[in-house]
């Protein structure tokens, strides 16, 4: 059972990221809240939350953009879907707007790059294969085991649509990734597993994926406490009570596993990936301490020419 409120936009549609890895295209989220209600996600502990199996649609969106938009001004080359939410949740609603949305976009020569762990529609991603130029997609796969996507991400599309999807879209022409996000510590950073997981990627034409281990936050404890098994869970927070992990920052501080235990993840990933000829890059933004470069979340756009090169974000 699903709760979709509607309510207009009180800022505008096209927000710029706070996220270094984001900074370069502004984002668009269609709801607050999500409905995949995946139990790590930082949104939970937002002042905008608005519940498990909530959602607040914007729905004035289509014509706010169309105002934003409007001829005579910047239009970026690209925008993110999306930083808070997911374009396809398991809503009519919300899987209708964004498909209406797509659509403006594509019209007037806007790429886009998404993440998603939802069920694409079939038209969607006819939709998305008609512009694959303007296309650059990541789907979330954090395991391959059901349990622990049973217990995690209880509402997104199952595992096997998600490698569907994968397959769909690279055989597609869409520049399609995998992104392993939160790898969580104990549960899903098994050798053995890992080898598995791009070993399923890599059959399914996946070259290139992007991880990230989980970070903490108060309002991420208190959901994980109470929707997390205790053998999984208690084996999951050990790994951050070491003395290096402690919270930083006031609004909302972070809890980050120590720099030791991240580098000795991403080794076994990356061991896992090559092996299985992917690329594999790690989100410097949340690991300024021992990754360099982007885990490709927005995509890779060409350079406009300088006659239409846009200030900032729309540039
Ligand atoms: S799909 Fe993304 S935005 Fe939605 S609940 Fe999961 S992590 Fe959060």
């Amino acid at each position: 059972m699903v709760t979709v409120t509607r309510a207009r936009r009180r800022s505008p549609v096209l927000t710029p990221s706070g996220l270094a890895c984001l900074s370069v295209l502004p984002t668009i989220n269609l709801t607050a809240g999500c409905l995949h209600d995946c139990v790590y996600c930082y949104i939970r502990g937002y002042r905008n939350y608005p519940g498990e199996s909530r959602v607040v649609l914007y729905e004035d969106t289509l014509e706010r953009l169309r105002h934003e938009l409007r001829p005579g001004q910047p239009k970026p080359r690209a925008v993110y879907f999306s930083p808070s939410s997911d374009l396809f949740q398991p809503a009519s609603e919300v899987l209708e707007l964004s498909h209406a949305v797509l659509e403006f976009l594509f019209s007037r020569g806007i790429g886009v790059a998404f993440l998603t762990k939802g069920e694409i529609p079939d038209e969607t991603m006819e939709l998305l294969i008609d512009h694959a130029d303007l296309v650059q997609a990541q789907i979330g796969l954090i395991t391959l085991d059901e349990d622990i996507a049973r217990v995690f991400e209880p509402h997104a599309a199952s595992l096997r649509t998600r490698l569907w999807q994968l397959r769909s879209l690279i055989a597609g022409g869409i520049a399609a990734a995998a992104r392993l996000d939160p790898i969580l510590p104990t549960l899903t950073d098994d050798p053995e597993a890992l080898d598995r997981q791009f070993a399923a990627l890599a059959q399914v034409g996946v070259k290139r994926a992007a991880a990230g281990v989980l970070f903490l936050r108060p309002g991420i404890i208190y959901w994980l406490t109470r929707r997390v098994p205790r053998d999984m869970l208690a084996p999951l927070l050990a790994a951050y009570r070491e003395e290096e992990a402690v919270m930083r920052g006031a609004e909302y501080p972070i809890q980050n596993l120590p720099s030791g235990r991240r580098r000795e993840i991403f080794a076994r990933l990356e061991k896992a990936a090559e092996a299985h000829g992917i690329r594999l890059d790690v989100c410097a933004c949340k690991n300024s301490d021992i990754a360099r470069g982007s885990c490709n979340i927005a995509g890779a756009w060409p350079a406009r020419t300088p006659r239409a090169a846009q200030p900032a974000l729309m540039s």
